[in-house]
Parts: C-alpha cells; structure tokens; sequence
C-alpha cells in the first residue's frame, strides 16, 4: 500500500475517517538450547500478523478506541491486488 491509498473504514461511534489504526503483529525471541545451557539467542524470521487491528478516532470530540472484527487494513491490501 502507498500514501494516498484508500482505506475502507470508519469510527463506529462518529463515523470520522480520520483514525489512528495499529496493526498488531507478533515476533518471537529464539533461543537454543543444548544440554541445558542456552547456546543461541535471535530474532524471529519475521513478525506475523496476527490478524488484529485496534482503532483510535482522531475526532477530538469523540476520541472512541475499538478492535475492528475484520482487518481494513488486509480489506485495503485485497482491493489493491484486484485493480
Ligand atoms: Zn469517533
């Protein structure tokens, strides 16, 4: 996705479409261990999404925080591979 892009999706309390999305992931710490003893510490291949995005409304007025059911942001991603 670029800048610009359509995202489909509102405050459900105001309906303002000006909103902070946080699009959760999530990333494991490795470790290796041998008789016992850790021998090998590192970052995970890659953070998964977990499928979870929390909104904030960017209304001042409203200021409403949620957990969308599904993903706009995966929705956006969809209709862009569709163009
Ligand atoms: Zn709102």
């Amino acid at each position: 996705m670029r800048i610009g892009d359509a995202i489909p999706c509102r405050c459900p309390k105001c309906r303002s479409t000006d909103l902070i999305l946080s699009e959760e992931f999530s990333v494991c710490d490795v470790l290796t261990v041998r008789g016992g003893r850790l021998q090998d510490r590192s970052a995970g291949e890659s953070p998964m999404a977990t499928g979870r995005v929390y909104g904030e409304c960017s209304n001042p007025a409203c200021l409403h925080r949620w957990t969308f059911r599904g993903s706009p942001v995966q929705a956006a991603f969809d209709a862009a591979q569709n163009l």
